[in-house]
């Protein structure tokens, strides 16, 4: 990871991208290219490239489990991330023509051109949140107090949900923000223990500052640069996961941001990922 500017006063962000990839990126694992929305068209080839699971009504949980196993296999290993996984049903959240090929780790469209992260895209980025720098061993909830941007169908939300104290998520369409409504009632029904996620609508760009700070913060969409209010909003000991545009090149690669519990700011990259466009203002 790359430290901020020495000196007392912490450089104002955006950082510049130069600055970011003068440091060695953090190494990436085996899922070097991340292809978290990949376009329509991407996800469809996806799902002709792999095979669609037979009988989900029947057998869901066993579906579920191997996308589990594969997340594993793929590198995944945060026991409580895993858990989640298990404990959240990605079929409910996607449409019910598209429930053969929930557990596929595939991204899948949701409605008004956006789409539902691939399971192992949101497994890297929530297992990067997951060792922020202000973790101690006691620590309850790895995610503490956590805003999400780019609500969706709620579906990261949901998992998030499992390892935070507390989820905002904020979404900027209305009617996927009134789908996740519908997505997350459902669990906070049909599941005992279920803590509710607080769902915003409203422009993330701002993040969310009734609830602010946050101990960590992931996006669902990328932009040119990490917008300053999510700089602001980050706690001491807390870390920022979203995609940005990397200037030199016009690829979007995964961007961490620390705060040092110290409150310095640490910047570093984690490889090239694809992310729906994050834009301003509400629809
Ligand atoms: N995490 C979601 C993925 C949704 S796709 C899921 O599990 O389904 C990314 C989402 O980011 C889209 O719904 C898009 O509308 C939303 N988005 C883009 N710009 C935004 C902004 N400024 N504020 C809030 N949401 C935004």
């Amino acid at each position: 990871m790359s430290s901020a500017p020495s000196g007392n006063k912490p450089r104002r962000f955006p950082l510049r991208l130069d600055q970011v990839a003068a440091t060695p990126a953090r190494p990436t694992s085996p899922r070097e290219l991340l292809r978290p929305q990949a376009p329509l068209e991407h996800a469809a080839r996806d799902r002709r490239q792999q095979s669609t699971p037979q009988g989900l009504g029947m057998d869901s949980r066993a579906v579920q489990r191997r996308m589990v196993e594969r997340l594993y296999a793929d590198g995944i290993r945060h026991q409580r991330l895993l858990e989640a996984f298990s404990a959240i049903p990605r079929h409910w959240f996607v449409d019910s023509a598209l429930v053969n090929q929930a557990y596929e780790d595939t991204s899948l469209p949701i409605g008004l051109g956006q789409t539902i992260s691939k399971p192992s895209v949101i497994g890297s980025m929530i297992e990067l949140l997951c060792v922020r720098p202000g973790l101690t061993p006691e620590t309850v909830h790895p995610l503490g107090h956590c805003l999400d941007i780019g609500t969706g169908c709620g579906y990261q939300a949901a998992l998030l949900s499992v390892l935070s104290r507390r989820v905002v998520s904020v979404e900027r369409l209305r009617d996927l923000h009134l789908k996740a409504r519908a997505n997350l009632d459902r669990l906070r029904r049909d599941m005992p223990h279920w803590q509710d996620v607080r769902l915003v609508y409203g422009d993330g760009m701002l993040g969310h500052p009734p609830n602010a700070p946050y101990d960590t913060i992931i996006a669902a969409a990328g932009g040119a640069a990490v917008p300053q209010p999510w700089i602001e909003q980050l706690a001491p000991g807390g870390r920022l996961v979203a995609p940005m545009e990397d200037p030199r090149t016009g690829h979007q690669v995964l961007t961490i941001i620390d705060r040092l519990p110290n409150g310095q700011l640490q910047q570093a990259v984690a490889g090239q990922v694809l992310f729906v466009p994050l834009k301003s203002g509400t629809t």
